[in-house]
């Protein structure tokens, strides 16, 4: 038995077997070919076997997000039957006498760099089709298995780190749990745990060796404890505590259709993170009366290629009906830093957090601005949307948004598609820029949204991905709390109202001082809104004190 601990990022107990995330790190050698006629039907069987799996993918896409996201992986499929791509790697294995690994190799890079150079956004778009196209190939050369998790049966999945667009792909069904070498609670990763329900721990670092995939464990998302090869005492104790929080969870059933006051009538609104309109399912699960952060990224993450305004509008328009008029505050792409997909080909920066990221994208690629904007107007004549800009650091960014609202509104005036003109406009107030001129800001905007998150960051120059950094970053300090004050107090003399959805808007200890803050809404992961209710509803707001913005 081997106890090793990490930072508890995801509450739950899981218990399973270990299977190590297998990530396809290719290394080619460059070695002559044995026989250069069974490279040639090797070759041909990665293809055919490509080809099945993009045609199932194709079916799959089409069933659960339509026929445009079906139409990217039917046009890779035609990429792996196109003459000229198999006719250059037929040529690289005869002329160069190489494997047929390498020979897919070089006709993929052949292709892919001769269509990146061309000046035209689309063909630079299939150079990035057929660098996947070529890695699916060498993938079934060489028994890879992408991303993938090599059982039927559900197990706990261990990882150096995963990526939140590898967190993505996962098939949630067969994941009991996440244990990761690095990573930590603020991560993209551990809230995507969050938002999925699943136990995780970060941060365990080299004690999670590789040598125990396969191996028995079980695991503790709270207190940060995984057991390898457990016993059949901790076994127990391990399934007590799953009891003792299967019990709390069936007291707060008791919760479900409460309204959210404290005990002296003060409400707030208690909604929910969701990354996609699958999500939805577990908010209506857990009776959040809200969407208070559809982080819309993740969209873009789970793509190959820009998602495009009607992949899109189908998403928000499912999310925006599926709530029944309640509020869905949707948040506009905010990639850049942590969340990088290939095909945005963003430039490689020395401190990314600091770099080009969210709103920053947008504004620089109004093409893609402009796509998600009618999507999500579209989407407002279907329920009760609001638009929510992130990272905003001045008032010429905010008018620069609504500029951009502006247009499209008159666009869709011009072709006559429906839509709520009167979409509330909000923006996040994560940066301390944004806290020092949140008077000036919120003459402009509808509401606020606190990213505490990036606000702590920011505000405490500590990484939010560091695992290293312990007390260092602290999300409680009253810097933090106190900049929460100044923005509640700057929205509130506008006449607007100012929520939380970093992930300290979850935190049972702090609902207090938010109280005594004056927040009126938080939203936090679907699994966190009834114990929240249950707090909130046995607190007395005037009785809440400011006590913890002292040092
Ligand atoms: C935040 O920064 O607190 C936030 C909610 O945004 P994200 O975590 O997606 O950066
Ligand atoms: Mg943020």
């Amino acid at each position: 038995m081997i106890l090793i601990q990490g930072e508890g990022v995801s509450k739950g107990i899981a218990s399973g077997s270990i299977c190590f995330f297998q990530r396809s790190d290719i290394t080619i050698l460059d070695v002559p070919a044995t026989n250069i006629e069974n490279e040639k039907v090797r070759i041909a069987q990665a293809r055919k076997k490509s080809i099945v799996q993009l045609t199932n993918l194709a079916e799959k896409a089409r069933r659960e997000a339509g026929d445009e996201s079906a139409m990217l992986f039917e046009t890779h499929a035609m990429l792996v039957e196109d003459a000229d791509y198999v006719e250059c790697i037929l040529t690289a294995l005869e002329k160069q006498g190489c494997t047929a690994e390498r020979a897919v190799e070089m006709a993929g890079e052949q292709f892919s760099t001769m269509l990146a150079i061309i000046d035209d956004a689309y063909m630079q778009a299939r150079s990035a089709d057929i660098t996947d196209v070529t890695r699916r190939i060498l993938n079934n050369l060489m028994g890879i298995v992408e991303a993938g998790i090599p059982f039927e049966s559900p197990v706990i999945l261990a990882a150096d780190d995963l990526t939140p667009s590898e967190t993505l792909h996962l098939d949630k069904n067969k994941i009991l749990g996440i244990i990761t070498q690095g990573g930590s609670g603020n991560s993209h990763t551990a809230i995507l745990a969050r938002t999925m329900g699943i136990p995780a721990i970060c941060g365990l670092g080299e004690v999670l060796k590789p040598e125990y995939d396969g191996r028995a464990v079980c695991m503790d998302g709270e207190t940060g404890q995984a057991v390898i090869e457990p016993d059949a005492c901790t076994l127990e104790a391990f399934q007590a505590k799953r009891n003792s929080q299967r019990e709390i969870m069936q007291h707060m059933e008791t919760m479900r259709g409460q309204p959210d006051i404290t005990i002296d009538g003060r409400g707030i609104m208690l909604y929910c993170n969701i990354s996609s309109p699958k999500d939805i399912c577990a908010v209506q699960l857990n009776d959040g009366q809200g969407i208070g952060l559809f982080r819309t990224e993740f969209l873009y993450l789970a793509a190959c290629d820009y998602p495009s305004e009607e992949d899109q509008f189908q998403a928000y328009k499912r999310v925006a009906a599926d709530m029944e008029g309640k509020r869905v505050v949707i948040r506009t792409l905010d990639i850049g830093a942590d969340k990088q997909a290939d095909y945005f080909k963003l430039q490689k920066e020395e401190n990314p957090a600091l770099g080009v990221r969210a709103i920053r994208v947008c504004l620089n690629r109004p093409d893609i601005f402009h796509t998600q904007l009618r999507a999500l107007y579209r989407a407002s004549a279907y329920g009760k949307v609001a638009i929510m800009f992130p990272m905003i650091t001045s008032v010429w960014e905010v008018k620069e948004c609504k500029r951009s609202c502006q247009n499209v509104m008159a666009e869709l005036d011009r072709e006559g598609i429906p839509y709520n003109r009167d979409t509330e406009l909000g923006i996040m107030i994560e940066t301390p820029a944004s806290v020092l001129i949140a008077e000036e800001l919120a003459e402009e905007v509808d509401f606020f949204s606190v990213g505490t998150n990036d606000l702590a960051q920011y505000t405490l120059a500590c990484d939010r991905q560091a695992n290293n950094l312990g007390k260092f970053f602290t999300p409680h300090h009253p810097a933090v709390l106190r900049a929460l004050k100044l923005a509640a107090d700057a929205a509130h003399k506008a006449g607007i109202w100012i929520g939380i959805c970093g992930e300290l808007a979850a935190d049972l200890d702090l609902l207090n001082t938010f109280l005594a803050i004056g927040i009126d809404e938080l939203s936090v992961p679907p699994s966190a809104v009834l114990p929240l209710r249950a707090k909130l509803r046995g607190s007395v707001a005037k009785a809440c004190t400011l006590e913890r913005l002292r040092c």
